[in-house]
This record gives structure tokens, sequence and C-alpha cells, in this order.
């Protein structure tokens, strides 16, 4: 596979190019960004870790039945993807309540809630990334049609379903988590973008230590440690 030029630099990652039109290649990176960018950072060897922290996630997710945008990986921070237009939205579910669904709405910190909630967040950073509605998404034209957005809050709901076993297994509590879809050549809806600890909080199921991107954004520091040990008991 030839690697082209860069198409497209975004927060964590940089896109490129290949000899076939529909394949691209995600090259991870170092930086570490909070609060729309307001806040930026670099931790060597984060792409690394998040390159495979994602990359066996989105195996497990594979091998239940999730159509996702992963090919193969490439290297240590590359990997292989189908080209997909990225639906603007960031579909945010939630476990437990924390950052801005305690910041908006008062709901106590920590609270386990009745049922996992699904969240659409529209991709702009000059608005903030704003919380939409089913109807916001259709009017806007976010989505095509209110099917595709039952389908991104069934797949959401379905990774949750997956993934907070998987963790609970592990000895992690998985709080809350962002994903992102994409369509591709055959119009089909594909988990695309990356599921790291850039986007779930995980909390150590015995002690609630944070290990996820808060302690980037809270200032607590020791951010590579925490990665280096959700990898470990992923692969544990
Ligand atoms: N998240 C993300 N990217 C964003 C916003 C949120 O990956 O631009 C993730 C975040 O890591 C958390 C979940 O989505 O796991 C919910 O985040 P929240 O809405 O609480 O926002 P925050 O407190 O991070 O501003």
């Amino acid at each position: 596979m030839q690697k082209r030029e860069m198409i497209y630099e975004g927060k964590g990652k940089k896109m490129y190019s290949t000899d076939d039109s529909n394949l691209i290649i995600a090259e991870f990176k170092d930086d570490l960004t909070a609060f729309n960018a307001q806040k930026r950072g670099n931790e060597a060897g984060k792409g690394a870790l998040n390159n495979k922290i994602s990359t066996q996630i989105f195996h497990i997710l594979q091998e239940k039945g999730i159509k996702t945008h992963l090919v193969q990986t490439l290297s240590d921070t590359e990997q292989l993807i189908k080209k997909v237009d990225i639906i603007p939205l960031e579909v945010v579910v939630r476990n437990i309540a924390t950052g801005s669904l305690t910041k908006r709405l008062g709901i106590k910190e920590g609270i386990a809630l009745p049922f996992s909630l699904v969240e659409f967040y529209y991709k702009n950073d000059e608005l903030n990334d704003p919380i939409v509605t089913d109807e916001h998404c259709i009017a806007m034209g976010l989505v095509k049609s209110e099917k595709d957005l039952d389908i991104l809050r069934h797949t959401a709901r379905e990774i949750n379903a997956i993934l907070y076993k998987f963790f609970e297994s592990k000895g992690l509590k998985l709080v809350d988590f962002k994903v992102e879809f994409g369509v591709d050549a055959d119009g089909n809806i594909l988990l695309a973008d990356e599921i790291s600890p850039d986007s779930c909080r995980f909390w150590d199921s015995k002690t609630n230590e944070k290990l996820d991107k808060d302690r980037f954004r809270q200032g607590i520091g020791e951010v590579k440690v925490a990665y280096e040990e959700v990898l470990r008991r992923i692969l544990s």
C-alpha cells in the first residue's frame, strides 16, 4: 500500500491518501487537546498506545458484528482504514454521570444512570460542539433521515453493551465514551475514528482512579502511565 499526501490533519490524527481511492491511512499523533483545543499538550508514545488500544477494541466489536472502517494495522502509529464520509455528529454514551452532563443538568457526579444515555453533539469547533436533538440533525441535514439516527443510536447502544461487559471483566468501569460514524462508498454506516482513553472515561472498578484523558484535562498527570495500564488490562 502506497502512502501518498496528507489530506487532513485533526487534533489526534493525520490522514493520508493511498494508491487505492477507497482506502486511507490514519496516523495517530502524540498531541493531546482538551476544552476545544484551549488546552494543548504532547505525550511521547501516546499515539502508538491509542492505535493499539483502539485496534483491539475495534477487533472486539468486529467479532461481535459491528461494522467498522478498520482494515489493518500498518505500524505502531498507523492503520489502514476504509475511506468514509464522516457524519458530523459525536455520539456520546453515558453509564455514569460526570463531565458536561453533571455541569449542564446538575446531576450528581458519579451516580450510575438508571439507563445508558445516548446524546448527539454537532461536530463544529466554532460552535463548541453543541448538543443537538433528532430534529436539529434532520433539519440541518447532518444525517439523511430519521432511520440513520436510529442506526446510530442502536449501534452506539450495542457498542456500549459489548464494551461495558468487556471492561468490567478487566476491572474498569466504562463511565462514558464518544464514537463517530461514517458512510462508505456503498452507503453503509461504519464505526469510524477511534475508541481510546482520549475518547472514553475509564475508572478503576475498585478505587475509581481515572485512567483516561481526564488526567490531562484536570492536570492529574501520569497520562501515559494510565493509558499503558488500560492497554495492559485490555491485553490481559
Ligand atoms: N468526548 C470526546 N470528544 C469530545 C467531547 C467528549 O471524545 O470532543 C468524550 C469524553 O472523553 C467523554 C465523553 O465523550 O468520554 C463525554 O464527554 P462530556 O460531554 O462529558 O464532555 P467533557 O466533560 O469531556 O467536556
